[in-house]
């Protein structure tokens, strides 16, 4: 049985790429007061890491000085983690979030496209010059299994 409950947690970090895994270990601590699948937790973490890598390699364009903030909130059976940067925003939201679009040629343009696939719902709010919001959302499912604490 799920144990539904309501928590909230916040974080707020430097835009440092190893800061990433700061905000998996937040989320699977959370998580890890519910039960649910180490599958679930594994794609709600890889959806965490492509927002966050957004925020610092494109909202703050790989300076060092920004600042990330991740929320999250348990609200019974939904999940919700929103990822927020105050960096250069996105100028077109729906390119951005296109199967293999990249303003870096170099990137593959895929974290949109993981973030939709493991969550269910995915919602970005930007402003150019102001930041970015992703919001993710998921309902998490009773699968039976017991409380995780892989981070
Ligand atoms: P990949 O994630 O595969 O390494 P990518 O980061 O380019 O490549 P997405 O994560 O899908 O692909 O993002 C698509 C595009 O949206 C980025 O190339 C970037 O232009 C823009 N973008 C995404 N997040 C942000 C953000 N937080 N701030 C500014 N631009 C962003
Ligand atoms: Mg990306």
């Amino acid at each position: 049985m799920v144990n539904y409950k309501k928590n909230f947690v916040k974080l707020e970090f430097s835009s440092l790429p190893e800061n990433v895994a700061l905000a998996r270990v937040l989320i699977a601590s959370l998580m890890a007061q519910v039960d649910f699948t180490l599958n679930d937790l594994e794609e709600i973490k890889v959806a965490v890491s492509e927002a966050v890598s957004n925020a610092i390699i494109h909202g703050y364009q790989n300076r060092n000085s920004g600042i990330v903030v991740i929320e999250a909130k348990l609200n019974k059976e939904i999940l919700e983690i929103i990822i927020e940067d105050n960096g250069v925003g996105i100028e077109n939201i729906e390119q951005a979030m296109t199967p293999t679009f990249s303003t870096d040629p170099d990137r593959m343009g895929l974290g949109f496209v993981f973030m939709k696939s493991f969550m269910d719902n995915v919602e970005v709010i930007s402003e150019v010059g102001q930041g970015t919001k992703v919001i993710l959302q998921k309902k998490l499912v009773d699968n039976g299994s017991c409380a995780l604490m892989a981070t």
